[in-house]
């Protein structure tokens, strides 16, 4: 994909730096130590600079650092890895999702097939980060559960079983019995177990990963990247102490990449939310059933996101729209209470104990489901906007990204050159509304799921 060079960024350009989420997410409160934090200075030259380190960008870097060990890469993101939406996200990293409002989910067998072809890779990736570079994650390949609370929610997953079977997917239907055994829930009526989705400590991964890429590749957190130049011959950006030139450029700052001209309005910002307990006491893990980790996936896409991990519970629901970006600590509350709503649903027993923390994190739609990736002006690189589904899209998008910088080919390349990139929202206050009304009835339709 490449944009209309009309369209093309010209002259220097100042950008609004992200919005700075107003908590910390439960993950990177608890993955270990910090990285050294040491954020760009003074004048700096590279072949490319990356900006943002989320699933996108540390792919990026890590990729274009192993294929081109004799260039310079300079990796930056305006806040800490592992603290950004990448870090904050309930840590599937997800084969094949399920996708219920996509009104052709199972006749689009093509579709389907490079959606799975890209996420393997993207898993691939991940699993190469842990077994050669020994990045520690809490790995947990055990596949995910599409649980249900209702007599709809298991027509969906009923629907889901047919695109599965459609493609050839083996899967496992799980009754109400079992469920509880596993969960300590009686919540769940009916669930559909499909391998293939793995489980980490998102922070941790990020983290971790961050200490291991290549040694030609420098990372800079707290650096944002606060004006962009771009030219044909190079870039030039400047941060809060320093200027980088870069030969290439890689963005994929997520929505934010529509602050660097291109793209325009086409972001929609949603924000989802999540809570985790604190440690669980042996008696209260007992009553969490017989499994020590698993991860439940709503049967609707509004329904509520549930992993046990590190001996504690955590509870992804609701979505906010938020169109310069930014949430408050008011609507970080709100949404807590949601999570507590789901947490009595289902561990009526164990909810007096509440949370520990509760945080947002930002996702980016686009009005057509568009996203982006490819080459987007002469040496500008993109690959952003994947929806709920970051974690193996994002190491897969972000790999491609850096083999499509370096002149490489492949057949993931080609998947995702075909894909439909982002359209531009309607203006406001129609995406507003519209967004505002769609998220308010399709929370209420989704009933106990939540
Ligand atoms: C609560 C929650 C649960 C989720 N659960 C899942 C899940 O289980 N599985 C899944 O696949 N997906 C999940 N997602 C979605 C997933 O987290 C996102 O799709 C993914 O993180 C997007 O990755 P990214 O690399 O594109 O962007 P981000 O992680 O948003 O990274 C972009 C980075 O760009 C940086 N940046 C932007 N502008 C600048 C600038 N001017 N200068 C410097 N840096 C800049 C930002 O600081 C940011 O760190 C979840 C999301 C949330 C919020």
């Amino acid at each position: 994909m490449a944009i209309n060079p009309a369209e093309a960024p010209k002259g220097r350009m100042m950008i609004n730096p992200p919005a700075v989420e107003p908590t910390d997410s439960g993950w990177y409160l608890t993955s270990g130590t910090d990285l050294p934090l040491v954020p760009q200075r003074g004048e700096t030259r590279c072949d490319v600079l990356v900006i943002g380190a989320g699933w996108m960008g540390l792919h990026a870097a890590r990729r274009y650092g192993e294929l081109a060990p004799d260039n310079s890469v300079v990796l930056v993101d305006a806040g800490r890895i592992g603290n950004n939406a990448s870090g904050r996200c309930m840590g599937f990293a997800i084969d094949l999702a399920h996708n219920p409002r996509k009104k052709d989910f199972i006749e689009d067998i093509q579709g389907n097939k490079d959606e799975l072809y890209t996420n393997l890779d993207g898993n691939a990736y991940l699993r190469s980060a842990v077994e050669e570079l020994g990045v520690d994650c809490d790995w947990d390949p055990q596949g995910k559960y599409h649980s249900a609370a209702t007599d709809h929610g298991v027509a969906d997953l009923v629907a889901f079983s047919k695109a599965l079977d459609a493609m050839g997917q083996g899967y496992r239907w799980i009754e109400k019995d079992e469920m509880q055994a596993m969960t300590g829930s009686s919540h769940y009526i009916r669930a559909l177990h499909h391998p293939g989705t793995i489980l980490i400590q998102p922070a941790k991964y990020l983290k971790n990963l961050a200490r291991v890429l290549p040694r030609n590749v420098t990372v800079h957190e707290n650096t944002v990247v606060s004006t962009a130049r771009f030219g044909t011959d190079g870039h030039v950006f400047e941060t809060a102490s320093g200027v980088i030139r870069a030969k290439q450029v890689i963005l994929c700052a997520s929505g934010y990449l529509t602050r660097f001209g291109i793209f325009r309005q086409t972001a929609i910002p949603l924000h989802t939310f999540a809570s985790m307990t604190r440690e669980l006491t042996p008696a209260e893990l007992a009553r969490a059933g017989a499994h020590e980790a698993f991860g439940l996936i709503p049967a609707n896409s509004f329904g509520t996101t549930v992993r046990r991990a590190q001996n504690r519970l955590f509870l992804r629901n609701v979505y906010s729209y938020a169109p310069d970006f930014t949430i408050t600590r008011q609507d970080v509350e709100r949404a807590r209470e949601q999570q507590m709503v789901a947490f009595r649903r289902r561990w009526p027993d164990l909810a007096g104990m509440g949370f520990e923390t509760s945080w947002s994190g930002l996702l980016t739609l686009a009005r057509n489901g568009g996203m982006v990736f490819g080459e987007l002006a002469a040496n500008v690189y993109g690959a952003a906007f994947c929806n709920g589904t970051g974690v193996s899209r994002g190491a897969a998008f972000g790999k491609a990204v850096a083999e499509l910088a370096l002149g490489r080919t492949s057949p993931v390349i080609d998947i995702l050159r075909r894909k439909t990139p982002p359209s531009r929202a309607y203006p406001e206050p129609i995406t507003g509304a519209g967004v505002r009304l769609v998220t308010a009835r399709r929370f209420r339709q989704a009933g106990k799921e939540v």
